[in-house]
């Protein structure tokens, strides 16, 4: 039987996953850690840390590459994500799906409201979710609420394919992952994905794989 060891406090924690430097190891579905939920960040970390602590998430998701990554995702079950799209997309594709060029933002304790009653669904895939992408029918345009990395008020709709990646990541710090969402029958293996469903919109896809759009 092991000795009990005091538990570790959460910025010790975020020091050690730090120290080594350079990008963050992302955490695999199946690790609770992404099914848990996450604490409203009410500065449990000191400012200079927690500034590190975003530029790793910074670092990973250009790393990665990724549009967004949450807290949960390296492991850190704090309410804190962040989001950047260069969106290098063709024209039709940036018209069909609103794949406009997000610029990096940390959102800190954010919540969505849907801003009207359209629905969008597109493929989309998560770094927690390795080798797979799947439809998901989403919001397309929500009123995210919460905060900045310094505190001051975060209040915007957004729309196209950032408001996709703001309803993604702001449903990792609730504990849900894009495939509860998904359509189950659109479930695609990225080399098959690249082959044949590239097209800007999913109808193709629907159609031939027996799944239903908005
Ligand atoms: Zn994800």
């Amino acid at each position: 039987m092991a000795s009990p060891r005091p538990l570790a406090s959460l910025a010790d924690r975020i020091e050690e996953l730090l120290a080594p430097g350079g990008p963050l190891p992302v955490v695999a579905a199946g690790d609770p850690v992404l099914r848990s939920g996450t604490s409203r960040y009410e500065g449990q970390l000191e400012p200079a840390l927690l500034a590190r602590f975003v530029d790793a998430l910074r670092v990973t998701m250009h790393a990665a590459p990724g549009v967004g990554l949450a807290a949960p995702q390296v492991g850190v079950g704090l309410r804190i994500a962040v989001i950047e799209d260069p969106a290098p997309v063709p024209e039709e594709v940036r018209l069909a799906r609103g794949r406009v060029p997000q610029p990096f933002r940390v959102l800190v304790n954010p919540s969505y409201e849907p801003a009207g009653s359209a629905r969008a669904a597109f493929f989309e895939g998560c770094l927690s979710v390795p080798g797979y992408q799947a439809v998901v029918a989403r919001h397309a345009e929500v009123r995210l609420t919460g905060e900045d990395e310094h505190g001051r008020p975060l209040d915007e709709v957004f729309g196209g394919w950032p408001a996709r990646i703001v309803q993604h990541e702001t449903d990792h710090l609730d504990g849900l992952l894009y495939l509860d969402r998904a359509e189950p029958r659109s479930l695609c293996a990225n080399q098959t994905l690249l082959e044949r469903w590239t097209q800007p919109t999913a109808q193709e896809a629907a159609k031939a794989l027996g799944f239903e759009l908005p």
